[in-house]
């Protein structure tokens, strides 16, 4: 981290400490030593979301949300809980680290957030989802649910 005062490649930092935007650093110049400060935070880019129609558009955690909400209406589902499953869907896409996923990527991620929450929900998730529109993936995938899960 060069010095803002002399330009000189090297500090020592004094302090560091979290802030709400990333790690806050206070550094001194070894140089000249005079201190400054410096908020260091991660590279953590969403990638775009491609869709059937061809179109990019931001990944957009609230339609996932709203999605989830819509899904789990009624169901022992918490918010809490809807959140946990949009930010592992969230931390799966950092983790692969593409720069752009198809539409179907973030439907089979939040199928799979689901089936670990509800079953009903995720039946009714899938019933609208692209991919499962299909009569007959959709029964494989009850029919899945049911073998897992006998009541
Ligand atoms: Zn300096």
């Amino acid at each position: 981290m060069r010095c803002p005062f002399c330009r000189h490649p090297e500090s020592r930092v004094v302090d560091s400490r979290d802030a709400n935007d990333g790690v806050r650093r206070r550094r001194e110049c070894v140089s000249c030593g005079r201190r400054f400060s410096t908020v260091e935070r991660a590279e953590l880019h969403l990638p775009l979301v491609l869709k059937k129609n061809g179109r990019r558009e931001p990944y957009d955690r609230e339609k996932v949300v709203r999605g989830f909400v819509l899904a789990c209406n009624k169901r022992p589902v918490t918010e809490a809980q809807i959140e946990a499953a949009a930010d592992r869907i969230e931390a799966a896409l950092l983790e692969a680290g593409e720069r752009e996923v198809p539409s179907a990527t973030i439907g089979h991620l939040a199928v799979e957030a689901l089936r670990d929450l509800d079953a009903v929900a995720l039946l009714r998730f899938a019933s609208v989802y692209n991919d499962l529109q299909s009569a007959s993936a959709f029964l494989d995938l009850a029919r899945s649910l049911t073998e897992e899960e006998p009541r």
